[in-house]
């Protein structure tokens, strides 16, 4: 489904155009939903009704809204067409880690996963139907930009694993998604309307929206620095996340190409710039990679450079990718990483690679099924 593959280091910031999903509850303020539900001929109350059952009853099918009038749940219906379809299920960890490969409604292939540990449940959600920033560590990145989703595509996801942990599907009982990341395909700044449309969404207030905490949602993008400026502006206290992946912009320029348009020292200035006004501590993503960024005096740079600001790190190991040349680093080079790190007073984990054996991470499910 997607374009040819891109060249190295080539970028496509505009997706190409194509047949738009279509319109959903989710895509559509209260105001708007109003408008909607009157422009059907219906009372704009019903709205408030509707809104009640898609994002705090979780209520599926219209036939089930046995508050509405049989005639008004069919006209109602229209807005609640049908954005998912799953292609493809894959748990491991027990169940407490689930997959899902969706079929939108062109065939574009994106993912979701779940993961519940015992305090949360997270929802690793996609922006776009693949991705146009080519970083060359990352399976998306390698197949190239689709297209966008839409605001609803995307609420869909959290929704249907709202859906799963409600009907306690999930082992470990009934429980809520409570965080929300955009770590799944796509690059959320780079369909910055529709993502900031999801992100009300998820965190406007029940029934409006799903009501899950902004804190508890992280955007992660590889630094379109004027989208971040506007991301701090939106009132929107989410948590940002910084794919760096290198501190050096010799490295930098080939493992995230964006890097060649905004240099870290930007990137670093747009995040401070972010904490600052949203009092929020930034995070940022370093995938780990062997003898590529993983060097002692790599982390000593790095630590320079965010020693003593509002940030904490994230090492993540490299998942690699079918054909790829690179691999994750030696546990010795990891635990060096994280100590020169520490040195600087800078906090630092190395993420869990939850899903790894489900191809989890990345992209790598809908890359392995064309
Ligand atoms: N486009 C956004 C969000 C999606 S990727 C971004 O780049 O931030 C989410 C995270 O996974 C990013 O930090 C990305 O660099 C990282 N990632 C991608 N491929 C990976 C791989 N093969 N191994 C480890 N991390 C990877």
């Amino acid at each position: 489904m997607s374009e040819a593959a891109p060249k190295a280091g080539q970028l496509t910031f505009v997706a190409p155009r194509r047949a738009k999903p279509q319109r959903h509850l989710a895509d559509l303020t209260m105001a708007e939903r109003r408008a909607a539900v009157a422009e059907l001929g219906e009372k704009p109350f019903r709205a408030d009704q509707l809104s009640r059952h898609y994002f705090a009853k979780l209520t599926e099918s219209p036939g089930d809204m046995t508050d509405l009038p049989a005639a008004s749940r069919e006209t109602l219906g229209q807005l609640l067409p049908s954005l998912l379809t799953s292609v493809r299920e894959i748990t491991c960890d027990d169940g407490m880690t689930r997959k899902t490969l969706w079929k939108l409604f062109d065939g574009s292939l994106v993912e979701s996963v779940m993961m519940r540990y015992p305090d949360r449940v997270t929802m690793c959600v996609s922006s776009q139907a693949g991705c146009g920033m080519n970083c060359p560590f990352c399976a998306t990145g390698q197949a190239g930009l689709t297209r966008n989703m839409s605001t609803a595509e995307i609420v869909e996801q959290v929704v249907a694993g709202q859906r799963a942990l409600a009907r306690g599907e999930v082992p470990g009982g009934p429980g809520r998604v409570s965080n929300i990341v955009f770590m799944g395909m796509g690059e959320p700044m780079a369909n910055y309307k529709a993502v900031i449309g999801a992100v009300h969404r998820m965190v406007d207030p029940s029934p409006e929206g799903l009501g899950i905490s902004a804190r508890g949602v992280t955007v992660s993008t590889v630094g379109l620095v004027p989208a971040i400026e506007k991301l701090s502006n939106e009132g929107l206290p989410v948590t940002l996340a910084v794919s760096l992946h290198a501190p050096d912009d010799e490295l930098r320029d080939t493992l995230v190409p964006i890097n060649t348009r905004w240099k870290v020292a930007e990137v670093l200035g747009a995040a401070w710039d972010y904490a600052a006004k949203t009092k929020r501590r930034v995070s940022i993503e370093y995938a780990l990679i062997k003898d590529v960024n993983d060097q002692e005096w790599r982390a000593d740079l790095l630590g320079k450079l965010l020693k003593g600001k509002l940030v904490h790190v994230n090492l993540i190991p490299l998942n690699p990718t079918p054909g790829s040349k690179w691999t994750a680093s030696r546990p010795e080079d990891e635990r060096a990483f994280v100590r020169r790190l520490e040195s600087h007073g800078v906090a630092v984990t190395v993420r869990d690679t939850r899903g790894r054996e489900i191809d989890g991470a990345c992209g790598q499910l809908a890359a392995a099924n064309p």
